[in-house]
Order: structure tokens, then C-alpha cells, then sequence
């Protein structure tokens, strides 16, 4: 009888003891808010981008439409229809949600509130993130960085802003933006303030338009780009931060036009 509840006492207390260590486990989780990142895909070795379409079989990633491109100005068809004309709705008022490192770049997510309407649809920014160098180029040029602000429809369709950046004054919008480094790979950060992402924008907001698809997978064809000519100033200091931060070389090289057009939308 004795030897029965020793060994039923023993049982219980290696039955408590693991059970703790599972609750610790979660506890550490929740509190440091670190998620697994899954991915296959890289922009490094066996898992750069000429491996996705192979890597990630549902994906687009081989499709006839993809994105980034290089755009040529003069094989641009310029857009003079008032209609197809961008209109920015943003407001100083949007909350930042969180800042995260997805492995891939640094995110930003927003609560509703920016938007923009184009070619009779509207479209809520969703979350930017960046890449260091551009992934589009202009006439074979790279720029520093390039900004992603991602906008879709209630039918899940995407229109995405891109910002070029070249080495220049200092951007208060990104000092403010990388307050919030560092980060590292998995990690985030709850910000839920209210931040002006108006201020980002280049002052001529001149711009190429053209259909493709996402830059990174699953590649979908879905997608409608609106790339600023005008680039912005940012500081070396700025993109180094950023670089620091993200994978190196986070572009996925151009892609072929295979006949779509490249317009130029010009703006007072
Ligand atoms: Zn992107």
C-alpha cells in the first residue's frame, strides 16, 4: 500500500513539474511576442528568388505578369485620362499598430484609416514595409531603398505605392519610423499611435503605372503599381539602420514585360 502511493506521489510531481515547464514556455512566448518564422523561401543560396517558383509549387512566382520590373522612360506610354488619375486619401490621424521583422523586411500594419481610390476602386493601406536595394529600377538605375505601401480592395485586389529613396538630406518620416528599431527576426512591437505616413510622399507625384504581381510568394498576379518618379531624400544613416535590420540585398531581381505596358501618369 505504502510503495503504491509513493509511486502515485512521484507520478504526480513529474506530471506537475512538466506541466510547469510548458506554462513557462508560454509565458516566455506571450512575453516577448516571438513567432516562429515559417518560410522556404530566402533571398539567399538554395532558397533565393530564382528557386521560388520551384520552392513554393501554388504560387505565381513563374508567372507571365510578375513584378519588380525596369522601367524605361521612353517606352512608357504617357496616360493623359483624367479618370485612371490616383487620389491619396491619407490622414494624420492612422493608427501604427505594430512594427514587425517578418525575416523578409521591416513591416509596419495599420488600422484602417489611409486609403486611396484608383480607377474607381478604393483601396486600404494595409501595412509598407522596405527593401534595401530598390527592387523597380528606372532606366537600369537601383536605388537605395525602396518603400512598399501596401493597399487592397474589399475583393482583394492590391494597388501598391512604391517610394524610391536616394542618399540625400535626412526624412523625418523615417527617423520616426526606425524609432522603433532594432528588431530581430521574428520580433515585434505594439505601437497603437496615431503616425502620418503624408509626409513620405515626394512632392510631384508623377507616376508610372503598370499590372504585375507581388515581389515576394506566393507571387499573385493580382496586383496594380503605382511607382513615384520622383524619388525621395533619405539619410545614409537612415538606409544603413534599415539594412541592419533586414536580410541583405531583400530584392528579387526584374522580371520580363512579356508586352505589358509601362504608363506615365504626369501630376502638377
Ligand atoms: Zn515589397
Amino acid at each position: 500500500m505504502k510503495l503504491i502511493m509513493k509511486i502515485g506521489f512521484a507520478l504526480l510531481f513529474i506530471s506537475m513539474i512538466s506541466c510547469s515547464k510548458q506554462q513557462q514556455k508560454r509565458w516566455y512566448n506571450q512575453a516577448h511576442k516571438e513567432e516562429p518564422v515559417e518560410s522556404h523561401w530566402s533571398y539567399e543560396g538554395e532558397t533565393s528568388p530564382e528557386h521560388w517558383a520551384e520552392l513554393e509549387k501554388n504560387s505565381d512566382c513563374s508567372g507571365q505578369r510578375q513584378s519588380p520590373i525596369n522601367i524605361i522612360d521612353i517606352h512608357t506610354v504617357e496616360d493623359k485620362d483624367e479618370e485612371s488619375t490616383i487620389e491619396l486619401f491619407y490622414s494624420p490621424k492612422t493608427i501604427l499598430n505594430k512594427v514587425r521583422n517578418n525575416g523578409h523586411s521591416i513591416q509596419f500594419d495599420f488600422d484602417k484609416g489611409d486609403s486611396i481610390a484608383y480607377n474607381q476602386t478604393n483601396f486600404n493601406l494595409v501595412q509598407i514595409h522596405f527593401h534595401e536595394p530598390s527592387e523597380h529600377t528606372i532606366n537600369g538605375i537601383r536605388y537605395p531603398i525602396e518603400i512598399h505601401l501596401v493597399h487592397q480592395s474589399q475583393e482583394k485586389n492590391y494597388t501598391v505605392l512604391s517610394i524610391l529613396g536616394v542618399e540625400g538630406e535626412q526624412s523625418q518620416t523615417m527617423e520616426d519610423m526606425e524609432s522603433f528599431l532594432p528588431l530581430k527576426k521574428g520580433e515585434e512591437k505594439e505601437i497603437e499611435k496615431a503616425f502620418d505616413l503624408s509626409r513620405l510622399f515626394p512632392e510631384n507625384k508623377s507616376y508610372y503605372a503598370y499590372g504585375g504581381s507581388l515581389t515576394t510568394p506566393p507571387c499573385s498576379e493580382n496586383v496594380q503599381w503605382v511607382i513615384f518618379k520622383e524619388p525621395i531624400a533619405v539619410s545614409l544613416e537612415e538606409v544603413l539602420k534599415l539594412k541592419d535590420n533586414m536580410p541583405l540585398e531583400n530584392y528579387r531581381d526584374e522580371q520580363p514585360l512579356n508586352g505589358r505596358m509601362v504608363y506615365l501618369h504626369k501630376m502638377q
